[in-house]
């Protein structure tokens, strides 16, 4: 065995990370990505300080277990609502990702959108790319202390502030506000604004594409949902090879026999996870196009067409299909099928949302009291109701009780409840014991019926049904 044979092979599970640089990018899809940024964050930042009937629109009252969500008002019970609009969520993005590759990942993913938000805090602190490299590479000077300083704080205070807007969807937003000027904050509260903001500023300060590359679990399962007709970021390697650099002084022959790309690193130097798009397509990559808008101003320059790195398929590169012929793949079956099952469960939600009474009983049994019998002949079970009303508006409620002939309330027959409130009302209910003799109840257990209806609104009605014991 020689020497080289008997060395041990080392394989290493950790591979060190290199710092990315990535330059502005600058086109269509830079644009639309900051119409993201825009219209995510004044969603998220300014939700919290919308009103609606006098409230916070939107509030997670986990204190009080009310779900504030504009007009309506979700109970734990209502659960499944919120875990229908999840699923309805997520549904529609692995749709998305079925038509469209990652467009999520690049450009609606918080870990995305913050990351494009500090880069751009970096950008404009410590300059653009190359002025970067150099800050960095350069010893520590007041100028450099100075800059690094100046950019975390900046990224510090977006993150608090965002920290603080997670935490506003959970506590009033104004109250919040001036609980921590007056340092009046419960620890809870200090620990999700510190939480979430460290969160945010670990992620896209410091680990940005690691979280795409090692810690996303969507990134891991959505190759699943591609298939050939999936739109991807793709480089035309017919068109671009063999790649060399711009010659001046090339005669048309050999520019014939040159392809179009310059091999210019542009679009290598744009990629936020810092890859080759050359090499074909990567799991790092999160279709962002920043490549796409690099080379096509590339191409701009140079004078030739646009689109030589384009979102295209796989199915469109193998056999040149046309932007139209790609367009109109995008309906095919498993598209269609995804779609309609999308559109069943949203109908099915929204009728559900729809005709959802915004009144719940629970009527429980005494079970410390099995039925007795009382003065004037009666006999008497006792109950208690715990009425939940999660309309917005309070409401007098009529309680009737019915199922076996004589059936009479011997307590009230009106509760009064304030809008999104709970009450217990204990009632006592009678039967006549000449009418159980008659037949009209039999000892044991009988099935009678709650109903619980609003004086002002009769179509606001429940009915619950309980069991009303005769002592044999
Ligand atoms: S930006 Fe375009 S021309 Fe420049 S290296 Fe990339 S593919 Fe080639
Ligand atoms: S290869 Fe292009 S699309 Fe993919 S992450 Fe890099 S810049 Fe974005």
């Amino acid at each position: 065995m020689t020497e080289a044979a008997a060395k041990p092979v080392v394989i290493r599970m950790y591979a060190a990370r290199e710092e990315i640089y990535p330059r502005e990018a600058k086109g269509r899809y830079a644009s639309l990505r900051w119409a993201c940024v825009w219209i995510t964050q004044l969603v998220f930042y300014g939700l919290p300080w919308l009103n609606w009937n006098g409230r916070q629109a939107v509030l997670f009252d986990l204190g009080a277990r009310k779900f504030y969500i504009f007009g309506m008002v979700l109970w734990p019970q209502d659960f499944i609502y919120l875990a229908a609009l999840l699923i309805i969520a997520a549904y529609l993005l692995f749709l998305v990702t079925a038509i469209a590759g990652r467009v999520w990942c690049g450009f609606a993913c918080p870990q995305t959108v913050y990351t494009e938000i500090f880069m751009w805090i970096e950008r404009k602190i410590e300059g653009a790319r190359s002025a970067r490299i150099r800050l960095d590479r350069q010893p520590w000077t007041a100028d450099k202390l100075a800059r690094k300083t100046a950019k975390h704080l900046a990224w510090g205070v977006v993150a608090l502030f965002t920290g603080f807007s997670f935490v506003a969807y959970f506590a009033p937003v104004r109250s919040l506000l001036s609980n921590i000027g007056a340092f009046a904050l419960g620890p809870w509260e200090w620990f999700w604004i510190g939480f979430y903001a460290f969160a945010t500023y670990g992620n896209a300060g410091w680990l940005r594409e690691q979280v795409c590359k090692y810690m996303c679990p969507y990134a891991r399962f959505q190759s699943a949902m591609f298939d050939k007709d999936t739109l991807i970021v793709t480089y035309d390697q017919e068109r671009g090879e063999p790649r060399g650099a711009l010659n001046p002084k090339a005669t048309p022959q050999d520019a014939k026999k040159k392809g179009d790309c310059i091999d210019c690193n542009m679009c290598v130097q744009v990629c936020p996870t810092g890859i080759d798009i050359r090499k074909g397509l990567q799991y790092e990559c999160i279709g962002c196009a920043a490549c796409v808008d690099a080379c096509n101003g590339v191409m701009d320059k140079i004078d030739l067409s646009r689109g030589l790195i384009r979102y295209s398929t796989d199915n469109a590169m193998d056999n040149k299909w046309s932007a139209r012929r790609i367009g109109q793949r995008i309906l095919r079956t498993r598209v269609l099928i995804y779609t309609a099952l999308l559109v069943l469960i949203v109908a099915g939600f929204g009728t559900a949302l729809a005709l959802r009474t915004p009144l719940k009983l629970d009527v429980i049994r005494d079970r410390g009291s099995m039925g007795r019998e009382v003065g004037d002949g009666m006999i008497e079970n006792v109950y208690r109701l715990q009425i939940m009303n999660t309309a917005e508006t309070g409401h007098t409620f009529r309680i009737k009780v019915s199922g076996i002939d004589s059936v009479r309330l011997a307590t009230t027959d009106q509760a009064v409840l304030d809008g999104a409130s709970t009450r217990a009302v204990p009632v006592r209910v009678q039967v006549e014991r000449s009418a159980a003799a008659r037949g009209a109840a039999a000892p044991g257990s009988n099935h009678i019926e709650f109903e619980l209806t609003a004086v002002d609104d009769p179509s606001l009605s429940v009915r619950e049904k309980a069991v009303f014991i005769v002592p044999k």
